[in-house]
């Protein structure tokens, strides 16, 4: 395990920082831009309140990543107290329930990013516990498909593919003809394609339900659906707080060092008049998702002067469904060769593909479709609107799938669903490629930080709670998950409980997180 971590910090040095505001003015100046939200938390409107509960891990958010976070937390830590809020009424409700459900085998990312390195990792990760957690999944292969001037991208990436190292992606070059064999419906216009055979795709309602049940079996941890987090203080130890255990459990850590972190239950959950509690938690991990700016933000006036809030750019993905000839034979996900602007990397979008679903049906998307926010400071759930997929896209789209299967019909395009990507960056800056971002924030000395921290900041005096916040977890996120979820808890092991962990190993052996990954995935990530 130790090896796991270290290789992962040596990877965070050549990360990519998003742009200052500055620097986002300038491009917003372009006409297409599109505006990005810089809200807050609504702290302004809840008094602090002294925390009456005391746990030592509270995860907010449950989407996928959020609950594959608490169930490794849960794991390796059984003893100690895991909540996870989510402010639905369910779990998964956003774009965790939102997506192409592709087991993603790592094709496309630069070779040290988090995006490669936790979705080639994630990836065997979840064909394991899909399998012995009885999660559907089928490991269908996937083809990239170009045209006459494709070869040489699909070799560069044949290329790149194979110096990933232990868990690099499987991948083959194939003729047109050779593509057509194993997937008759691709039209004469296909010269060249990629087969990855450990791509797939996996029921993510069933994947987080099993999340959700690992969680809630442990009597230390749970998941809280209809809270919302409005507002989040680092806690002063000198506060008066009493210690009893009857005021909730905190494991052997009576330290008093962490976040206050106030929550309203209501039946929606939506921050609206509810029951407003409030606790400690030593370690939080905000994984919010299209929110995760919320939380730092609103910490940003107890920061080094001068940092800027942090932007997030809505990127709507729709999809539509088919019906109809031209795919009848079709057993693999079909992908066009991306829309490239510059290097290898730093594609737009990964084309309009066909996905099947577990049932075999057939649906083509996303597509990108950049929103504006209305009003950058408010109105934080404006893009809840927009999850409607466009109809007024299904003539561009059938546009670019004919390209690769001549047969499909307009008349068979009916809009589905829509999802919305969390994005970091806007739209043609220098380069597009932007990784999964993870911020580290301690509770002292807020002072001397700045939001923009890869890295814990050990150099700060005394202790303090850990906040992970995680940004910008995009495709291929549901990929990753259960890698994600390992990684955390390795990094909350190093930086919040290393030391007693190593003193009082936990005698369940059947506890341990590290089980899950099976033979060989942790020399990876
Ligand atoms: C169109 C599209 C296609 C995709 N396709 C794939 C794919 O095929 N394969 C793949 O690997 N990845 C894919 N992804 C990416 C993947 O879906 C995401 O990376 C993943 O679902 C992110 O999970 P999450 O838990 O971070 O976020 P979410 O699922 O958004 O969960 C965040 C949760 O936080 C909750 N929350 C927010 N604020 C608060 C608050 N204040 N208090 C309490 N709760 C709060 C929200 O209600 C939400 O439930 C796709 C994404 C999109 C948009």
């Amino acid at each position: 395990m130790e090896g796991t971590l270290i290789k992962m910090e040596e990877s965070r040095g050549g990360l990519k920082t998003p742009p200052p505001i500055s620097r986002y003015s300038l491009i917003t100046g372009r006409q297409a831009a599109p505006k990005p939200l810089l809200a807050s938390l609504p702290t302004s409107k809840y008094a602090y309140k002294p925390p009456e509960l005391s746990v030592d891990h509270l995860v907010i958010g449950g989407g996928v990543v959020g609950l594959a976070i608490a169930s490794a937390l849960s794991r390796r830590w059984p003893e100690k107290t895991t909540y996870l809020v989510e402010r639905h009424p369910h779990i998964g409700q956003e774009t965790s329930s939102r997506n192409s459900e592709v087991i993603h085998a790592g094709l496309y990312y630069p070779k040290d990013s988090f995006k490669t390195k936790l979705c080639v990792k994630g990836r065997e990760m979840m064909y394991e516990y899909c399998k012995e957690n009885q999660v559907p999944f089928k490991m269908t292969g996937k083809l990239v498909v170009g045209g006459k001037g494709s070869r040489a991208y699909l070799e560069k990436l044949d290329h790149h593919c194979k110096s990933l190292g232990t868990l690099s992606p499987p991948t083959k070059i194939l003729s047109g003809d050779e593509a057509r064999e194993l997937e008759p419906d691709l039209g004469p216009e296909i010269e060249w394609a990629l087969l990855s055979e450990r791509t797939g795709i996996v029921s993510s309602h069933d994947l987080m339900a099993s999340l959700e049940r690992e969680i809630d079996e442990n009597q230390s941890s749970e998941v809280v659906c209809s809270t919302s987090v409005v507002r989040i203080d680092p806690h002063m130890p000198d506060d008066v707080f009493p210690t009893s255990s009857s005021h909730g459990k905190r494991g052997r850590d009576q330290s008093q060092e962490g976040w206050v972190v106030q929550t309203v239950t209501s039946n929606d959950g939506l921050e609206t008049d509810g029951q407003s509690d409030s606790l400690l938690a030593r370690v939080v991990i905000n994984s919010t998702g299209l929110n995760a700016n919320l939380a730092l933000n609103s910490l940003l006036k107890q920061m080094s002067d001068g940092e800027e809030a942090v932007a997030m750019y809505y990127s709507k993905g729709n999809y539509a469904s088919y019906k109809g000839e031209g795919v009848k034979n079709v057993k693999r996900l079909l992908y066009p060769v991306p829309d490239m602007k510059g290097d290898a990397h730093s594609h737009t979008s990964l084309g309009t593909h066909l996905t099947l679903d577990l049932n075999g049906n057939v649906k083509f998307g996303p597509d990108t479709q950049w929103l504006s926010a209305p009003d950058p400071t408010s109105s934080i759930d404006f893009w809840e609107e927009k999850l409607v997929a466009n109809e007024e896209r299904l003539e561009e789209m059938h546009r670019d799938i004919t390209r690769y299967l001549p047969n499909v019909r307009l008349e068979g395009l009916s809009p589905d669903y829509a999802g919305i990507r969390p994005k970091l960056i806007p739209p043609g800056g220098d380069k597009s490629f932007m990784d999964f971002q993870f911020l580290f924030h301690k509770s002292r000395e807020l002072k001397l930080q700045k939001v923009w921290q890869n890295l814990y900041p050990s150099h700060l005096e005394g202790g303090g709670g850990l906040m992970i916040s995680l940004l910008g977890i995009e495709s291929p996120g549901l990929t990753s998950s259960l890698a994600i979820g390992e990684t955390v808890k390795n990094w909350i092991a190093r930086d919040v409980w290393g030391d007693e962990y190593h003193k009082n190993p936990p005698k369940n052996k059947g506890a341990l997180n590290e089980e899950i990954g099976g033979g060989g995935a942790d020399d990876w990530a």
